[in-house]
């Protein structure tokens, strides 16, 4: 067991693997994932970090688990249901349950947070065209999210 990862420049840690955000799905752009604590029967949660290029954005999607989501590194802004926020460093954004989602970076930098979630989860679903029908009905839904 490894008690203690030290931090290194440009938001990365010793030891801890750069991957892909996911696998064999489509709908995002320039997302990597490190994961900081892998969950165990103790503490039954993982955090990860990700962190979204300029531009880039993390799937739209949905699921029974919730997020607690810290920004730490850029800006952007994220969807949660209808509204959608700016966000920055230090900033808190909470996903319930079933509840659509997107994050973006913006323009000039990479947004980088932190986003525990459960071990045990429920796979993401994402929007149908119905979905995305509905989630259009608002204009300022309709001109953030990205497929
Ligand atoms: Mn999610």
């Amino acid at each position: 067991m490894i008690y203690h990862t030290r931090f290194k420049d440009d938001f990365r840690w010793e030891g801890i693997d750069v991957r892909g955000y996911k696998t064999g799905d489509t709908g995002f752009r320039d997302v990597s994932k490190q994961i900081l604590f892998e969950g165990n029967d103790e503490l039954q949660s993982e955090i990860r970090y990700f962190e979204i290029l300029p531009a880039g954005f993390s799937s739209l999607e949905k699921h029974r688990h919730g997020h607690a989501v810290v920004i730490v590194r850029g800006s952007g802004m994220a969807l949660v249901g209808e509204r959608i926020y700016t966000i920055r460093p230090f900033d808190l954004v909470r996903v319930p349950g079933m509840t659509w989602h997107q994050f973006r970076a913006g323009a000039d930098e990479p947004l980088g947070f932190i986003c525990t979630v459960n071990c045990r989860r429920d796979r993401p679903v994402k929007p149908t065209q119905l979905d995305l029908d509905q989630l259009r009905q608002s204009a300022q839904v309709a001109d953030f999210i990205r497929t």
